[in-house]
């Protein structure tokens, strides 16, 4: 049996939702600078225009707090209702000043409270315990101004940055990721604050996937139903960058995790957005566009498979949830498009059989015509819708 989403409770950030049956959502992050409010402007209509669905910033000083509420005032003159999520490193108390002007709030487990000595010695059970009461206290002011303002809160654990405690406890293990976020997990629990999201990154897909797959077991062992956030961190650019984040945010799809994604390249964020959509779309787990099956092509292929192809998805790309497959001959075809809405398969020298379904409905017409009887076909079946204007291709 396919595995199924799992099953979380749903979270609030702003005026979205994540988690539960919501879409999951994807999301990227400012490469400005914070305080620099017309180049966050800027680059957040960037982001709204390509559908970015929430929008995070960091905030690495009190000047990057007293910025976010103008970053809000202009977003509102503009139009733009994105929830922002504020990004807090090494000062809890950024974290419980920036709580009035965002939707949601990320730390990091390993730099919240702990700063990174690098010391090797080994922690008492005693001494262990003290640095969580003291990980308590900085987290109490935090838990009520996220309640005082209604807002969420990602424990984003990162693998390169794990504090000293559990560096020496675990080492730099998957299992220490998942204990990182666990300890805070717990604080977060005792003093009922239920509206959290994780995440696991590394830039070591194997150890991401890992690292997450375990959170989940241990979070259902604690009766934790918490929303994951994906992502692979420092993944590059082009084709590496891509690739990288596929196989990470991929995996973990595929097997039902998931709520929320980052595909993180060093590029502009824009370029994220259409790279998570396909993710989403590839992995069915969330419809932007027309699904297209089409077979690689060999030495029985009856037409120009890449050239057919192309001209196919700039007429049907907008056609949400439709599948349509474009095969290179009948031997193997129509076998193996069998959940395509429809079929374009070569049936002889440039020549094409039509299929709705598993049904041959058009024998042997020329390719020429082919592909305006296909989109007649769509439109008869009723699958047919007009592209939007600025239609985007995955
Ligand atoms: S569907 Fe036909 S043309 Fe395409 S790869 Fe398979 S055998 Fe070759």
């Amino acid at each position: 049996m396919l595995p199924v989403r799992r099953h979380t409770r749903t979270v609030s950030i702003g005026s979205i939702k994540i988690g539960g049956t919501e879409p999951i959502r994807i999301q990227s992050m400012l490469t400005c600078d914070t305080t620099d409010v017309d180049a966050c402007i800027e680059e957040i209509t960037r982001l709204d225009a390509v559908d970015c669905e929430i929008i995070r910033l960091t905030v690495p000083n009190q000047k990057s707090v007293d910025s976010v509420p103008l970053i809000r005032e202009e977003m509102r003159k503009r139009g733009i209702e994105r929830p922002i999520v504020a990004d807090v490193h090494f000062n809890p108390k950024l974290a419980v000043n920036v709580c009035e002007f965002v939707d949601k709030v990320r730390i990091n487990p390993g730099n919240y409270a702990d700063r990174k000595k690098f010391e090797v010695r080994e922690y008492t059970d005693a001494q262990y315990q003290e640095e969580l009461d003291r990980i308590e206290q900085k987290l109490i002011p935090l838990i009520k101004n996220l309640k005082k303002y209604g807002n969420s809160l990602r424990v984003g654990t990162n693998h390169g940055s794990l504090s000293d405690r559990l560096m020496n406890r675990y080492g730099d293990t998957p299992e220490g990721m998942v204990e990182s976020a666990m300890e805070f997990l717990r604080i977060l629990r005792k003093h009922d604050f239920e509206e959290t999201v994780l995440s696991m990154k590394s830039s070591n897909p194997k150890v991401m996937i890992e690292a997450y797959r375990q959170l989940v077991q241990k979070m259902e062992k604690e009766d934790m139903h918490y929303p994951l956030h994906l992502g692979v961190t420092e993944a590059g650019n082009e084709l590496d960058g891509r690739i990288k984040s596929a196989i990470g945010i991929g995996t973990l799809l595929c097997e039902g995790l998931g709520d929320t994604i980052r595909v993180s390249l060093t590029e502009p964020s824009e370029n994220e957005i259409p790279v998570a959509k396909s993710i989403l779309q590839s992995t069915r787990s969330r419809i932007y566009n027309t699904d297209f099956i089409s077979c690689p092509s060999c030495g029985r292929t009856f037409f120009d498979l890449a050239s057919t192809t192309e001209k196919i998805k700039a007429r049907t790309s907008h056609l949400k949830g439709v599948k349509i497959a474009i095969m290179g001959c009948v031997v193997n075809g129509p076998g193996e498009m069998a959940d395509a809405d429809f079929g374009y398969v070569g049936s002889g020298p440039d020549k094409i059989n039509l299929f709705h379904g598993k049904t041959c409905v058009s024998r042997n017409i020329p390719a020429d015509h082919a592909v305006e009887r296909l989109i007649e076909l769509i439109q008869e079946c009723g699958m047919w819708s007009d592209p939007p204007e600025n239609n985007q291709i995955l």
